[in-house]
């Protein structure tokens, strides 16, 4: 199960992936995670990305293709993978889609978070205190949002037009949240998306 948890920043992609991983045994992917490691190293490519990420552009599509193509190697057998934070243009979409098909494998599933931006700010503005994020400050954060709305958001057709999205109210508490993206995966993993069948019916075959 490959799986691509889509919205804006500050979407509760991270949060709710990290369950998944705990509940599914699924490797979570996030680019954003691995650059910041790469900057806390001090490492070529962290000096390379650091401006980049203060000033809230996104890095390049060769840069987190790679991050992406290199934690796939370094995984294998995995039950599946979380995207987290990627894809973010199309470029990357189609270059997943292209690394995958390599492994016989597929993004299986597109769940999308769906929050309203005036609310996110809110919750944003709590991250920046609670984490001290810099690209989390109120200004780089709007400019984040608006990369958001113009390179990563016509990401959705791409997956509409292939069946594989479906959104998910993500201003609901965490719990609603994770309930309703486990029900998105419980029916997809079921055969012709029909709910899975209780304890009775699986014995006596109803
Ligand atoms: P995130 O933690 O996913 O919000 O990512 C933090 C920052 O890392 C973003 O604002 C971008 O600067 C950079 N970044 C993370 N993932 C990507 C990606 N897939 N493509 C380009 N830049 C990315």
């Amino acid at each position: 199960m490959n799986l691509v948890l889509f919205g804006p920043p500050a979407a509760g992609k991270g949060t709710q992936a990290k369950r998944l991983v705990a509940e599914r045994q699924l490797i979570q992917l996030s680019t954003g995670d691995m650059l910041r490691a790469a900057i806390k190293s001090g490492s070529e490519l962290g000096q390379k990305v650091e401006g980049i990420i203060k000033a809230g552009d996104l890095v390049s599509d060769e840069i987190v293709i790679a991050l992406i193509e290199d934690q796939l190697d370094s995984n294998p057998g995995a039950a599946g993978f979380i995207f987290d934070g990627f894809p973010r243009t199309v470029a990357q979409a189609e270059a997943l889609d292209s690394v995958l098909a390599k492994r016989d494998e597929s993004v299986d599933s597109v769940i999308r978070l769906k929050v309203d931006d005036g609310s996110i700010l809110g919750r944003i503005e709590k991250r920046f205190l609670e984490q001290g994020r810099k690209d989390d400050n109120p200004e780089v954060f709007k400019h984040r949002l608006a990369t958001y709305n113009k390179q990563t958001a016509p990401l959705l057709p791409y997956y509409s037009a292939q069946g594989k999205l479906t959104e998910v109210d993500g201003m609901a508490d965490i719990e609603t949240v994770a309930a309703s993206i486990s029900e998105v995966l419980d029916r997809q993993a079921s055969p012709k998306g029909e709910p899975k069948k209780g304890f009775f019916a699986r014995l006596f075959g109803g």
